[in-house]
């Protein structure tokens, strides 16, 4: 089985046949959730699955399921995907490689008429995006338990059309119960600049990072900027200056991954002879784990102590947000690795910034993450690009990570 490969034509054939879906002039497309155009590309995925010989099933958010039966039906399927829908001036790749991979992979094992022990499938989930109606990760979070179906149905647009009537229109609220996955497999583009800077074909991902978000308000005294001396000040952009640098320090100075973000600033009253009397700013702190993520930020809430009494301000902290880290499976993830190293393609651990459907279905199934590069690290972006050969190296190392995880029972003739 080490020797089979996916057919990289076939794989890039479908990508850039899908991505004639909801295309875009500069080469992107706009595929939003829910829409025609989002329709035509699950037909269009449907369709090429019943054709691969796939069981093709569709639950009641639209998440679609086409299995290939395994020697063992007892056994939970090992899953593969993303999703179809995209950002209103989205790439080609972003989620529909994930899908198109999981596809080819499947029809690479038909060719080669491999029986696996547990069945496989390939799942195009709904609402990843997040952009057309909101939560993100829609339709992998109800598939894990996150949202309740009635509570994603009753969401709307902009326009006042809600989820559920979305889904009736274009014909994909199906009944296909939730059911137990083996492993989940998500091939996707990186989305940032690491693997491309590295010279890197596959990403192992590790899992996503974690989130804190907090308002700040700083606090201090509007006075006149020429009869106050320097002293005597209570200079809010001052506290705040100090600040945005210690946000820059602490995410250098903490390792795994750490990011910090000062990207919001708001001076009042912002007038050129007044010293500032109150700041809003913004922290966002990231880690790839949950105790240095957690350091970080009692390492802010130590310097802003210090700030206050030195710039004689007050600093208001207040959490807005915080998201677990996500580790994904070890055991899957080093099945994506000894793949990477056994097909001898350049790979390196890497965690991602961003969140992916993978991540909900973490929640209740083993899953990993294969990264491979995108042209200068862009993604949400209609001139995203990735090369034929990253993407099936890519699809390669999900073929060979997946039948790992679902064992081969048999296979009609050698592999190629
Ligand atoms: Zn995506």
């Amino acid at each position: 089985m080490d020797s089979l490969r996916i057919n990289a034509d076939r794989l890039w054939n479908s990508l850039m046949e899908l991505a004639k879906i909801g295309a875009t002039p500069k080469g992107g497309v706009r595929r939003l959730t829910l829409t025609e155009e989002d329709r035509r590309a699950r037909d269009l995925f449907a369709r090429w699955a019943r054709e691969a010989g796939l069981a093709v099933e569709v639950d009641g958010i639209g998440n679609i399921f086409a299995r290939r039966a395994g020697a063992d039906p007892g056994l939970a399927p090992v899953a593969m995907g993303s999703h179809l829908d995209s950002q209103p001036s989205g790439g080609k790749f972003d989620g529909a490689y994930g899908v198109m991979a999981g596809l080819e992979v499947l029809r690479s094992l038909n060719d080669a008429g491999v029986r696996t022990r547990a069945p496989m499938e390939v799942v195009s989930w709904t609402n990843e995006e997040g952009s057309r109606f909101t939560p993100v990760l829609m339709g992998s979070g109800v598939f894990s338990g996150v949202f309740t179906l009635e509570h994603v149905r009753a969401q709307k647009d902009l326009d006042g059309v809600t989820v559920g009537e979305a889904l009736d229109g274009i014909g994909y609220a199906g009944g296909a119960r939730a059911h137990k996955l083996g492993a989940y497999f998500e091939a996707h583009i990186e989305q940032g600049p690491v693997l491309e800077n590295e010279g890197k074909t596959i990403g192992v991902v590790q899992g996503t990072l974690g989130q804190r978000w907090y308002d700040v308000t700083v606090t201090g005294q509007d006075a006149h900027a020429g009869p106050t001396p320097m002293e005597l000040r209570k200079d809010a952009l001052i506290g705040a200056s100090r600040l945005v640098l210690e946000v820059n320090r602490i995410a250098r100075e903490f390792p795994d991954y750490a990011r910090g973000t000062v990207g919001f600033l708001q001076v009042k009253p912002n007038s050129r002879n007044v010293i500032p009397g109150e700041v809003r700013t913004s922290v966002d702190f990231r880690n790839a784990k949950a105790a240095t993520l957690d350091a970080m930020c009692a390492e802010l809430k130590r310097v802003a102590k210090a700030i206050e009494a030195e710039c004689r301000v007050a600093i208001e902290l207040r959490e807005i947000v915080h998201f677990e880290a996500c580790a994904f499976d070890p055991a899957l993830v080093g099945h994506v690795r000894a793949a990477a190293a056994a097909l001898g393609h350049p790979h390196r651990d890497i965690v991602s910034g961003a969140g992916h459907d993978a991540v909900s279905v973490a929640r209740v199934a083993p899953a990993a993450m294969v990264f491979v590069p995108c042209a200068g690290g862009l993604s949400h972006n209609e001139i995203e690009s990735a090369t034929p050969a990253d993407l099936a190296a890519g699809c390669d190392v999900l073929l060979q990570a997946a039948l790992k995880a679902a064992g081969v029972a048999g296979a009609a003739r050698a592999a190629a």
